[in-house]
């Protein structure tokens, strides 16, 4: 899996921070973006709730090799937009696919996920042959092929996905992406993104008799 952050807004705590503040100010934000103290502002404003205000901080990442069960499960999320790797117009000839840890741990497990992958490949390669298109062949696939995904986030969305995601209750597969995401926010972003993560970094876990009973401390 490969996350990489395409793009950005730049100075988004200050940005934030600034539209923040021009809502009790006689001045616009572009004067208080000058002599915004980001630190100070965000919190008190986040922290009364208006998490509108981080909404103007705008995050595209490039997402490469990643399983279609991980894709499937990041696309619920409505806030956010995507693009992914078509199974019509790109030819899915070379066997490519992910395999869980548990799998690869487990000889007798590893024998057999990898000869059903292999033929899975193999009849995906057979339809072509007898001029079936893509678009059809694809029916073979398996959730753990892999495909690349764009996808942009607010700030807002990326506090509530990292939540969920983040969250050792959390497929492992999108929380690790998910934790690589909060990574390179974290970077960009230190005010916005300080307490993002799962409610574990912020105070008791909410799964009840579902905790995993081990808060993250790691991110
Ligand atoms: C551990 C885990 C297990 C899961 N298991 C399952 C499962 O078994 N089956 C399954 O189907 N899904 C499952 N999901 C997916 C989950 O139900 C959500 O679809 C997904 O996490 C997207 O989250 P969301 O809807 O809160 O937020 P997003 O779609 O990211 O939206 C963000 C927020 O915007 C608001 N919002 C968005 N759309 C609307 C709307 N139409 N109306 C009102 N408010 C809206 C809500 O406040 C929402 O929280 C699971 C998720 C997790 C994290």
């Amino acid at each position: 899996m490969k996350v990489k952050l395409l793009a950005c807004t730049k100075d988004a705590d200050r940005i934030c921070a600034a539209a923040g503040n021009s809502c009790y100010s006689e001045r616009p934000s572009a004067e208080i973006v000058e002599d915004i103290d980001s630190e100070k502002v965000l919190s008190r404003i986040v922290g009364m709730g208006h998490h509108s205000v981080i909404e103007h901080a705008v995050f595209t990442f490039s997402v490469e090799g990643v399983s279609r069960a991980l894709t499937h499960q990041l696309v619920r999320h409505r806030m956010a937009s995507f693009s992914q790797q078509s199974q019509r117009y790109v030819s899915m000839d070379d066997a490519s696919y992910v395999t869980p840890h548990t799998i690869e741990g487990n000889e007798d497990a590893l024998r057999l996920y990898e000869s059903v992958m292999d033929d899975i490949w193999k009849a995906y390669g057979k339809l072509e042959e007898m001029g079936i298109p893509a678009e059809d062949a694809r029916y073979l696939l398996p959730n753990g092929c892999t495909t690349n995904i764009t996808l942009t986030m607010n700030a807002r969305e990326l506090l509530h996905f990292f939540s969920l995601r983040c969250c050792n209750r959390a497929q492992w597969e999108i929380r690790e992406m998910a934790d690589q995401m909060l990574r390179i926010c974290k970077e960009q972003s230190p005010v916005i993104f300080r307490n993002a993560g799962p409610p574990c970094i912020r105070g008791p876990c909410p799964e009840g008799k579902k905790t995993c009973g081990h808060p993250r401390t790691d991110l």
